[in-house]
């Protein structure tokens, strides 16, 4: 079969790679417009359970992937200067660029074809020239776009605003930090990725937002207002830009997942929000229900059916718990009032997938500190 791939990212090399380790006789060739080494952003964090699935689908890049982890089991929560941790959640945070590079290598080992630094414009004679053509080609997808009466997608920009900055501080643990000043409420979402950095994403609603007056500052005075915002967390380290611009999240949907032989796949098809940390996850789960598709028949149209049968539900329960967090954290001046223990407890529970129940089994001291009403366990300004 001969497979053209839109997009160099982990939905595009992922599948690239698994339907090359099925079948050497695929032909399989990746357009990237970025060069091998570009990326934006920092880490990534996945959970135990998606280790497990990239372990099963493909061990040799899994070994390279887990040699480079930081992992940790704790959410930690910090709220008027206090720190919350709630323990028994299995983590691991990795490198964007390291994973990307660790793709790469496993890809051109089995003989796939990356073609970098090339954009593609002509998506239909690209398309016309292979069995199946993947756009994996991210959150602003042009394939997407292009046959957007085929794909019928559903764009929704929402109004908070966040920035992807990195750290030298180090946060052993996915660390939800909130702090308030005149102009209203920032939240952090930050956590190891290697040895000596963190990712710190900054998040505000859009009234914090305006009455900062971030439209008016340049990118250095965002970066030092920032930094004052978070310095008892940041501990005298500077927040780090890699060329960091404000975003507002776009919820992707899409009607139709595939038509004749161009299907979506990864950020392309769906985006979850960050808060629950999924995107890379879901993109490389994509790949490896797509490649399965492939495993039980020969017919693209059949797999592209397949891969859409099985996969919708799985990324609908997605969306439905990431909407709930996006909420929460468009809503977070709404729960400033809240002991720092009990902004853990609504912090840990807002997207409805985690129970009173499943907290009291993985964390039972953060239960009972929950119900004596106490903050016995938080430590002041113990953030380390
Ligand atoms: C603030 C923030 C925090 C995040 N945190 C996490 C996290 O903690 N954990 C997690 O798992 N995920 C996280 N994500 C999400 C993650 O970055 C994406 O979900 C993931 O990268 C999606 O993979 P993808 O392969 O679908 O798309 P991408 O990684 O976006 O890759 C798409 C690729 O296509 C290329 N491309 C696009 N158009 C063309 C074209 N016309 N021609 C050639 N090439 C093209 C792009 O250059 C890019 O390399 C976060 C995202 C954001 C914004």
């Amino acid at each position: 079969m001969k497979i053209n791939v839109i997009g160099g990212g982990p939905a595009g090399l992922y599948f690239a790679i698994l339907m090359k380790q099925a079948s050497r006789a695929h032909q399989i060739r990746i357009y990237e417009r970025n060069g091998p080494d570009d990326t934006f952003g920092w880490g990534v964090v996945f959970s135990g359970k998606t280790l497990a699935n990239l372990r099963a689908a493909d061990e040799t890049s899994h070994a390279e992937i887990t040699k480079q982890f930081e992992a940790w089991d704790n959410v930690d929560v910090v709220h008027r200067n206090t720190k919350v941790s709630i323990h028994g959640n299995s983590f691991s945070g990795i490198a964007r660029l390291q994973l990307l590079k660790i793709l790469q290598r496993r890809a051109e080992q089995l003989g796939i074809k990356i073609d970098f630094n090339t954009e593609i414009h002509d998506i239909e004679s690209l398309r016309n020239d292979c069995n199946l053509l993947l756009a994996a080609d991210g959150v602003n997808s042009t394939v997407r776009a292009r046959y957007a009466n085929r794909f019928q997608p559903e764009l929704d920009m929402r109004a908070n605003r966040y920035i992807w900055y990195g750290a030298n501080q180090l946060f052993h643990g996915l660390t939800l930090t909130f702090r308030e000043n005149a102009a209203g409420v920032f939240a952090a979402h930050s956590y190891k990725f290697n040895p000596t950095t963190s990712t710190f994403i900054v998040e505000c609603d859009p009234q914090t937002w305006e009455k900062a007056g971030f439209e008016r500052l340049s990118a250095e005075d965002t970066l030092g207002y920032l930094g004052e915002v978070f310095a008892p967390d940041l501990r005298g380290h500077e927040l780090l830009s890699n060329n960091s611009k404000w975003i507002n999240f776009l919820l992707v949907k899409n009607k139709n997942w595939f038509f004749d032989n161009v299907v979506l796949i990864g950020d392309a098809l769906h985006t979850a929000h960050f808060s629950i940390g999924s995107g890379t996850k879901l993109a490389m789960e994509d790949a490896i229900a797509l490649a399965e598709s492939f495993q039980h028949t020969a017919s693209v149209s059949e797999s592209l059916a397949q891969f859409e049968k099985t996969r919708r539900p799985v990324i609908e329960d997605y969306q439905a718990a990431a909407f709930e967090s996006m909420r929460w954290f468009e809503n977070a001046r709404d729960y400033m009032h809240l002991t720092p223990t009990e902004l853990a407890f609504v912090l840990m529970t807002r997207s409805g997938r985690v129970s009173f129940d499943d907290l009291k089994r993985r964390d039972p001291a953060f239960i009972q500190q929950y119900e004596l009403g106490t903050d016995l366990h938080g430590s002041k300004t113990d953030i380390r």
